[in-house]
């Protein structure tokens, strides 16, 4: 049976960084679950939905596919032969996901993706709510976290060296802190930190302590 490390947290946190690097130290592919909410937020702007309308966003949601595949220790998404790249990145998209991501149809289809990826082999799958809904019973969980602050640091500089957008660390920290706010609260798997997953608090450690870190708690 394939391994699976979840990981889950606010954003900003350093999932991504920290997902991707256990993945390639420890042979296993990377899943950014986040990344499959983008894309049906982003297909639903792209196609006029209200992503305010849950149930617009419900009766669009079956009309996305997305198709996957394991590239370069990754689990890679397709969309009508395109990858999306920076398009599922923008601050358009942050302000609309997690709204998307309150849709239980959404949730739903991203959820039993995500279960059918362990047929490409052992994963690190990071989002909100790997280790509480999708892979629960995984023995490897990891609550990631760190202050608002630190977050908004890191995203800020991260957009700008991406070229995805030019925002002052004030807007990044309102829009991280109104994600967060929609995604502990809503109904359905909301991110929270379940009981037994080990807690790591990113906000004065380094990529490579936090990942030194996981490996332990794993090894
Ligand atoms: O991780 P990322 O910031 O790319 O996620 C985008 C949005 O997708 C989050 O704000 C959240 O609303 C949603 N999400 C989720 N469950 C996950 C991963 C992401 O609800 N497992």
């Amino acid at each position: 049976m394939s391994k699976v490390i979840a990981i889950d947290g606010p954003s900003g946190a350093g999932k991504s960084s920290v997902s991707r690097l256990v993945g390639e130290r420890l042979q296993m592919l990377h899943v950014d679950s986040g990344a499959l909410y983008r894309i049906y937020t982003w297909q639903a702007l792209v196609k006029g939905v209200d992503t305010a309308n849950p149930a617009a966003v419900a009766a669009f949601a079956p009309k996305v596919t997305i198709e996957c595949r394991p590239e370069h220790g990754a689990i890679v998404y397709y969309v009508g032969g395109e990858l999306p790249g920076n398009r599922i990145r923008t601050p358009e998209i942050n302000a609309h996901a997690s709204q998307v991501a309150t849709v239980k149809e959404v949730r739903d289809a991203v959820t039993a993706l995500l279960r059918s990826l362990v047929k490409f082999g052992d994963l690190v799958v990071e989002g909100r709510d790997i280790t509480t809904a999708v892979f629960p019973d995984s023995p490897y969980r990891f609550y990631l976290t760190a202050s608002a602050e630190a977050r908004a640091r890191r995203r800020q500089k991260e957009e700008v060296e991406k070229g995805i957008a030019n925002q002052s660390e004030e807007a990044v920290k309102a829009s991280l802190l109104a994600r967060d706010r929609i995604d502990s609260t809503r109904k359905y798997a909301p991110l929270k930190k379940a009981d037994g997953v080990t807690e790591i608090d990113s906000s004065d450690l380094t990529l490579e302590q936090v990942v030194g870190l996981v490996l332990e708690a794993v090894r």
